[in-house]
């Protein structure tokens, strides 16, 4: 071992979540190491959300603007491929995180290339071209590792050497032939764009509809408008075999009705993600390489002695985006610094017995539970948070649903005049609070915050009355639901 370091808190993994975790358990003094060993900034910022976006949004604002006469005149003409992957690259910085290193080492924070495993309590081995660093952490070590692509056994697939979402949102020659397995939020953002940017994209879904986990209607709206836009979606069906071909590579699909054999020029796999803890030393410390790292609500590792193992973001599989993981993040980095540092947490001796239970509310990660937004970037636009009905009614509560066409809406009109879009309140009828909220449409996505502040907040609807929208915005939405609830 060549070398000997020691600070109070390592961070294992500089995506945006260890990044956050890193600077919330430093502000109080901790000395704080983070181990990266790909790009500081992880995933997120170069190969999933920052990229995915950078792709689709040329081909929102070109729909929006054909969407409007007085505009659509001006607008002839496809994407300009070149430019929009151009914005891509310089979103993602070139796939150069000088900025975030940058950006560590003015929060005061030690940055470490190279992987990381854990090798016992508190320990951490750190290997970088060939020479192995040991790092003690004398108050706590946090796991921000990740997660990475699953890739299924399908016979072939692994020799025609598949796209993984890394390779699609780095895509540099955009292939003319695509085919996608896997009709969730990834696999349908990467559909919608490829096609926008003028590949034939042939969509190979296992289950009969899309985005499983929001409410069926959504997926209905981003099935009917893919299909629009010449992407071929296959439903309740089943990729059986890879083989590359002289034309390009040959997949057998079964669907309801028989076999099919497509002809592509490249495949994404996007058929889900596990927490990236293969080879991370886990059963160092009793722990199952491999699996989820299980959290308390304080985001400490459940099953590891003395508390002095954390973990956030993908890693746990309780959030799989980045905001809820950033969220966990601040939660765990405070519970550090208070744990390990100057600071406090509930329940010590030494807390403020003045504070009342809603300050220290943020030591504890309870939004993960009911309250987590979710926004898919398809035209239309999907966003959702808390329950949807079939969620609310599995939990037994007393549901009651209001629903609104949001083409009705002033606001709506304006957009433009073939606007479509629905919304969705579930609302616990037993305490008249919001539980859940859909919006489905163009532009959608900045309606969410107000359904997750609401969810949150548990606002009853008589008290949401007095929430006056502006004329003509999509928010008026929130005014339509109340008068179906007969306020
Ligand atoms: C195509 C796509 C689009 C997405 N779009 C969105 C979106 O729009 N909005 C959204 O909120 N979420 C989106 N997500 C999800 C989001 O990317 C993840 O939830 C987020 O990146 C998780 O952050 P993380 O820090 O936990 O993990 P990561 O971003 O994966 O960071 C983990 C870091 O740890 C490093 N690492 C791993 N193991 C080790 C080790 N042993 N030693 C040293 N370093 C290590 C990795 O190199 C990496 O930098 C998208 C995902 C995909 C795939």
């Amino acid at each position: 071992m060549a070398d000997e370091r020691e600070f109070d808190v390592v961070v294992i993994g500089g995506g945006a979540v260890g990044e956050n975790v890193a600077d919330r358990a430093g502000r109080t003094g901790l000395s704080v190491a983070i181990v990266e060993h790909a790009l500081v900034g992880g995933e997120c910022s170069y190969w999933a959300c920052m990229p995915s976006k950078a792709l689709l949004r040329p081909g929102a604002v070109l729909a929006a603007a054909r969407a409007v006469p007085g505009a659509r005149a001006a607008v002839d003409g496809d994407l300009d491929v070149e430019a929009v992957l151009a914005r891509r690259d310089a979103i993602t910085h070139r796939w150069d995180d000088s900025s975030q290193v940058d950006w560590v080492h003015g929060a005061g924070m030690t940055l470490l290339r190279g992987h990381a495993r854990v090798d016992g309590p508190r320990h951490v081995v750190v290997t970088h071209e060939g020479t192995e660093t040991s790092v003690r952490a004398r108050a706590a070590v946090v796991l921000a590792t990740g997660s990475e692509p699953v890739v299924p056994g399908i016979p072939g697939l692994a020799e025609i050497e598949p796209w993984t979402s890394r390779d699609a949102t780095a895509v540099e020659h955009v292939p003319a032939r695509l085919l996608v397995l896997g009709g969730g939020v990834v696999g349908v953002e990467m559909a919608t764009a490829f096609a926008d940017l003028g590949t034939q994209v042939t969509l190979v879904v296992r289950g009969g509809r899309l985005l499983g986990g929001a409410e069926a209607f959504a997926g209905e709206a981003v099935l009917a408008s893919l299909r629009g836009l010449g992407v071929r979606v296959l439903l309740e069906a089943d990729a059986e075999e890879f083989r590359r071909g002289d034309d390009g590579v040959e997949v057998r699909v079964r669907t309801a009705t028989g076999q099919e054999q497509h002809v592509v020029d490249q495949v994404l796999v996007a058929t889900g993600r596990r927490p990236r803890t293969r080879a991370l030393g886990l059963e160092s410390v009793g722990l199952e390489p491999g699996a989820p790292v299980e959290v308390d609500d304080a985001l400490a590792a459940t099953g590891v002695d003395d508390g002095w193992l954390f973990a956030v973001g993908d890693v746990t599989g309780r959030t799989g985006t980045t905001h809820q993981g950033k969220y966990d993040a601040r939660v765990a980095g405070d519970v550090v610094a208070a744990r390990f540092g100057t600071a406090t947490e509930p329940g010590q001796p030494d807390a403020d017995q003045e504070r009342t239970a809603a300050d220290w509310s943020r030591y504890r990660a309870t939004a993960d539970r009911r309250s987590v937004p979710q926004v898919v970037f398809s035209r239309p636009e999907v966003a959702w948070v808390g329950l949807t009905e079939q969620a609310a009614r599995d939990a037994a509560l007393e549901v009651r649903v209001l629903d609104y066409d949001l083409a009705n809406l002033a606001g709506a009109s304006v957009l433009s005049p073939d606007y479509a879009g629905r919304g969705r309140l579930v609302v616990d009828a037993a305490r008249d609070v919001v539980v859940g909220a859909t919006f489905v449409g163009p532009e959608v996505a900045e309606l969410l915050h107000a359904a997750t502040i609401a969810v949150v907040g548990e606002v009853p609807l008589q008290r949401l009355w007095h929430a006056v929208p502006s004329y003509p915005t999509l928010s008026e939405v929130w005014l339509r639901f109340l008068e179906v609830a007969g306020l």
